[in-house]
């Protein structure tokens, strides 16, 4: 099998989506006829990703064998490493690796999860993760928990996505609100804090001292991401389970975190080398004992290769995240991933087990320059 082409082009969940809310999809050709799909990271729209596979990459791979998706990934890190490595690149060669290991499957006739060794589980919970409530009062927190209850998550967690650039701003305000959730939902409901990167080292320790108390079950990226040694530091003062690692891309990245004290890494599957990349990790972390908990939001193509991932590894200690639990990116799809009874099931068809609607795709499709 050699590939013959690739498309590249962000995907508008509603029509006049902001170009920053839109996804980032890929499609890989095959000179049989099948067809690979794969997304990038869609933070700020995934545009630089999709303008570095168009520009970067696309005349790189015409011809190459989509079994040889590692070789194609550490080849064309090393190629374009002034491009990144982290950020922009990350995300292109994630949805390169994704959409390649979907071609395998078909090729092969199996789901990835059986071509990466089987799955200890089929079935997957997941936790329900709120954004936004840094700037929501007590009170609204707690409708919007309450609302996303019913779809049965195993676990929530509340994000403050305050202002990186204040850390600190309302210790206070955010200790009360993950208080009212914790009463809300009782003692035995698992709880997670997302600091999203908003506090000092000092403010961190406070914050997670509370959390302690309330019971909740992990701290979230207390610190700036690149405070690697200081996110080290909260975690190994803390009791608490400490959590890092979405913004970082490679796997030396996560070493560095674990290096540091960090226990629990949340790589992302759509940022970091694609399934080829979050496999090494899981090795990684398997070495270490260190809990992986894949950051993955967005119940589109990434979600399914995450699943895939997360449902061949030995040790799954947490539930998978789910951000948007709206129907608003079913539509381009002709099976959704959408839980019931608040488990995703992972599908047993060949590749990802995901179908695109074409006629969908092509009306809602955006190719960039
Ligand atoms: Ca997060």
């Amino acid at each position: 099998m050699k590939i013959t082409s690739i498309e590249a082009f962000q995907i508008e969940w509603a029509k006049g989506d902001a170009a920053e809310k839109r996804g980032a999809f890929l499609r890989v050709h095959a000179d049989n006829g099948m067809v690979g799909i794969g997304e990038a990271s869609p933070m700020a729209g995934g545009l630089a990703s999709l303008i570095i596979l168009k520009h970067h990459i696309a005349a790189a791979i015409i011809g190459a064998d989509p079994l040889d998706h590692a070789v194609i990934h550490d080849r064309l890190i090393h190629k374009l490493v002034k491009l990144g490595p982290e950020g922009a690149l990350g995300g292109a060669l994630a949805a390169l690796d994704i959409a390649l290991w979907d071609l395998k499957g078909k090729l092969l006739g199996q789901p990835v999860y059986k071509l990466l060794g089987g799955a200890w589980r089929t079935a997957l919970p997941f936790y329900a993760s709120i954004g936004g409530n840094g700037v929501r009062t007590v009170d609204e927190v707690l409708r919007v928990v309450e609302e996303r209850l019913k779809d049965k998550p195993s676990a929530i967690k509340i994000r403050f996505d305050n202002d990186r650039t204040k850390p600190d701003a309302d210790i206070t305000g955010d200790i009360a609100k993950a208080r009212a959730v914790r009463k809300l939902v009782g003692d035995d409901f698992p709880l997670a804090f997302d600091a999203n990167n908003g506090l000092s080292t000092g403010g961190a320790i406070r914050v997670g001292r509370a959390l302690e108390e309330l019971g909740f079950w992990w701290f979230e990226e207390p610190v700036q991401h690149y405070h690697i040694r200081e996110m080290g530091e909260v975690a190994r003062r803390l009791d608490i389970t400490v959590s890092a690692g979405e913004q970082t891309y490679t796997i030396a990245g996560v070493r560095d975190l674990i290096e540091a004290g960090v226990t629990m890494v949340q790589p992302d599957i759509v940022k970091m080398g694609g399934i080829t990349g979050l496999m090494r990790c899981a090795a990684l972390c398997q070495a270490h004992g260190v809990e992986l908990v894949p950051h993955q939001t967005q119940p589109t193509i990434g979600h399914l290769a995450n699943m895939h991932v997360v449902a061949a590894q030995l040790q799954a200690t947490k539930p998978i995240e789910l951000d948007d639990p709206s129907n608003r990116r079913h539509p381009v799809f002709a099976n959704p991933p959408r839980p019931v009874d608040g488990l995703f099931h992972l599908p047993t068809a060949p590749g990802l087990g995901l179908d695109l609607i074409a006629a969908e795709v092509a009306s809602r499709r955006l190719d960039i320059g």
